[in-house]
């Protein structure tokens, strides 16, 4: 099953990504965990990500494309896959549907900004593996500390107030566009991001059953 994942920073995709992963057993492909593994390993590549992800902008359509299009041709992902966070534009969209050809369902996380300010102010993530948790909705197990891998959990340099403010600008402008394209296709699914982990899981399968 080819599942995509829409919607704004914040709206709890990275969240909902694992725990589908694990139901639909097919890999989760993260564009921003890559990028921000890239930038971690400190390639050139790496260094040329940070100066627009530290600045809450999206990287060019061609780089992102590659990263993907490369992810894509791993074994695992013969029997699905679980994108989230791209694509980001249409041209996105169109250069993945020249790869890949028509997916299952795009599950659309939809969430006012005023909530996703006021969230992303407790989100955390996972500094060695990528894993993300909320301080009040998605609390770890022990504070502070990764429930899977035992790491320390921090807030993204790009969870800064201005930076959201910038980064909600760009989904309104650039990613929001993406809901038409999926839904004159016919794979446009709404969810209602604001409720609780379990429940938007919930929304989730059945939609996927329908799909
Ligand atoms: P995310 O973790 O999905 O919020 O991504 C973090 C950052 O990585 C974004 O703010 C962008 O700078 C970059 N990024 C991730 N995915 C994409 C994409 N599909 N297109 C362009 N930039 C991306």
């Amino acid at each position: 099953m080819k599942v995509i994942l829409l919607g704004a920073p914040g709206a709890g995709k990275g969240t909902q990504a694992e725990l589908l992963s694990k139901r639909l057993n097919v890999p989760v492909i993260g564009t921003g965990n890559i990028i921000r593994e890239a930038i971690r390993s400190g390639s050139t590549l790496g260094q040329r990500f940070r100066s627009y992800t530290d600045s809450g902008k999206l990287v060019p359509d061609e780089l992102v494309v590659e990263l993907v299009a490369e992810r894509l041709r791993s074994d695992d992902c013969e029997g699905g896959y679980i994108l989230d966070g791209f694509p980001r534009t249409i041209a996105q969209a169109e250069a993945f549907e020249r790869m890949a050809g028509q997916i299952d369902a795009a599950l659309n996380f939809e969430l006012d900004d005023a909530v996703i300010v006021a969230r992303m102010e407790g989100r955390r993530i996972c500094a060695r593996c990528g894993l993300p948790f909320h301080v009040e909705h998605n609390p770890p197990k022990v504070a502070g500390v990764c429930d899977a891998c035992g790491g320390e959990l921090q807030q993204r340099i790009d969870d800064k107030p201005e930076t959201v403010r910038q980064r909600l600008a760009i989904y309104h402008e650039q990613t929001k566009p993406l809901e038409d394209f999926y839904r004159e296709r016919g794979k446009l699914c709404a969810l209602d991001a604001t409720q609780s982990v379990e429940a938007v899981t919930r929304q989730a399968v059945d939609c996927l059953e329908g799909a």
